[in-house]
């Protein structure tokens, strides 16, 4: 799973991003089918996925992971099958205070 401030990085690159927001449910189209430079067969829809906002950890900086699918415990691209996200930590459990 993956939620809000759950940091993350690819299998290609070394940047941490945390996670801003998911966006699951989405069939839009391989972009690169509908522009004719690959023909997957995905050029009106794909498979159904997510969508991934992130904010760098670096730079704080916007970045995006469109098109991917939770496979068992793997996050894998539908359109890149190569590209994966690994999951570097998620975020801390709120602390319970207990009152007596
Ligand atoms: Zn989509």
């Amino acid at each position: 799973m993956l939620f809000p401030e759950t940091i993350i990085r690819t299998n290609y690159s070394e940047t941490l991003h945390k996670v801003v927001k998911v966006n699951s449910g989405c069939t839009c189209a391989r972009l690169s089918d509908e522009l004719g430079y690959t023909n997957t067969g995905m050029h009106e829809n794909s498979p159904e996925h997510i969508h991934i906002w992130c904010r760098d950890m670096e730079d704080n900086m916007k970045s995006y992971f469109n098109g991917f699918i939770i496979e068992g415990s793997r996050i894998i691209s539908i359109w890149q099958p190569k590209d994966e996200i690994i999951i570097v930590s998620y975020p801390p459990k709120p602390i319970q205070l207990t009152l007596f």
